[in-house]
């Protein structure tokens, strides 16, 4: 057994570790934080401006999420950090009781930001809103995120895309090392936990000695960043080979930023990953595709149109219990906002679900066995669609 990781703000106990035959390293463990405990493994769904696109917290709740993320760069920008404490931190504000992870806003600063220009101190950008100037810094990430209020903050990083050449992905690692330890300097609320980011690429000794390097920080959790990019599945599974054993005996949570189909999901759990985020499968609910088991269907096709049966017959969602794709159909057609609102529910409780399926099989000590039936479940929602490069 791994002993449980017991830090201030966060405690975490792997309550089902990995077989010792070797078949897989997927595990099942409990995170508590401090607005509540998260199962691993965990999807956390996005709410980029302090929502969770179309829905209201009580859908957030009924489609299953226990924990959320919001991005720092967006409320920084937009209705600024300050305001959101002065009125009560962000739990209050967007009215959600449960746990909440800030990113720290690197992903954003690098893919959103116009002009920015980066060095040892921070990154200057433009905002993508009014094209104001700004500079981020390790200790202006982890300010936000403290006034803010979140559950987690994580260390500010410099990301870059995994199919970048070597010399940049040095660069970027050894800087994201050197802010990882300035944010760890920087961090100081008590109820708040803190993850450091692992980046290197797809080069096999860059990203071992980023995970070693950001193993050795006194974090409450480890992000493995860089990935969920323009990399191939293959690529990725092989990063995530570098990484999981170099993380067999330690006690922390691993999260593998940016991943959200679930075909990706459940081969990264089989690979020893506990969180995860992204915005794909509210994105795709939004423009009318439904995940299904097995695949997808598109409500836009005008074969749904006169289909009185449900998106999927046992799933529990508000859309499925109440309403026809006949409906969904007409509302997409029609674009009607609650068209957005339970196409969203419904692939998020899909996602959840199937997060949920995984946990059961990892604790009934049947996940290796029940992998093809996953699989077949998870359909073929892989590859380019994964590349969802903005939250
Ligand atoms: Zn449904």
């Amino acid at each position: 057994m791994i002993t449980p990781y017991v830090g201030t703000a966060a405690r975490y106990e792997v309550t089902v570790p990995p077989p010792l035959d070797g078949s897989t390293r997927a595990r099942a463990g409990t995170l508590t934080l401090a607005h509540g405990r998260v199962e691993t493994p965990q999807f956390m769904p996005v709410g980029t401006n302090a929502t969770v696109k179309a829905l209201s917290p009580d859908d957030i709740r009924e489609v299953g999420a226990s924990i959320i993320l919001s991005n720092t760069y967006h409320l920084y920008l937009r209705p600024g950090h300050d305001r959101i404490e002065r009125l009560g931190g962000l739990h209050r504000f967007m009215d959600w009781d449960g746990p909440i992870l800030t990113d720290s806003g690197g992903f954003q600063v690098v893919s959103l930001g116009d002009l920015r220009v980066v060095n040892d101190d921070g990154v200057t950008f433009r905002s993508h809103i009014d094209g104001s100037s700004h500079t981020f810094t390790p200790e202006l990430a982890i300010g936000v995120q403290e006034a803010l209020g979140s559950d987690i903050a994580v260390a500010f990083d410099q990301p870059v895309f995994p199919s970048s050449p070597r010399a940049v992905v040095a660069d970027a690692t050894d800087r994201t090392h050197r802010w990882a330890e300035r944010s760890v300097t920087a961090h100081q609320r008590g109820d708040q936990a803190l993850f450091g980011i692992i980046q290197g690429g797809l080069e096999p000794d860059l990203r071992a000695a980023s995970t070693r390097f950001i193993a050795n920080l006194p974090v409450d959790g480890i992000c493995i960043g860089g990935l969920a990019g323009d990399e191939t599945p293959a690529q990725r599974e092989a990063a995530l080979d570098v990484v999981g054993p170099l993380l067999a005996d330690d006690p922390r949570p691993r999260y593998l930023m940016g991943l959200g189909s679930p075909a990706d999901l459940l081969e990264a759990v089989d690979r020893g990953v506990d969180l995860f985020d992204s915005v794909l499968p509210a994105r795709v609910a939004r423009n009318g595709q439904l995940w299904i088991p097995g695949g997808r269907l598109n409500i836009r096709n005008r074969s749904f149109l006169d289909d009185p049966s449900p998106i999927q017959e046992d799933c529990p969602c508000l859309a499925c219990r109440r309403f026809s794709r006949a409906y969904l159909a007409h509302l997409f057609r029609a674009r009607e906002l609650l068209g957005y609102r339970l196409a969203t529910c419904h692939n998020l409780t899909f996602t959840l679900d199937f997060m949920a399926r995984i946990r059961s099989a990892i604790r009934a000590g049947s996940f290796p066995a029940m992998l093809p039936g996953l699989r077949l479940r998870a359909g073929r929602m892989s590859g380019g669609e994964g590349a969802v490069t903005s939250a």
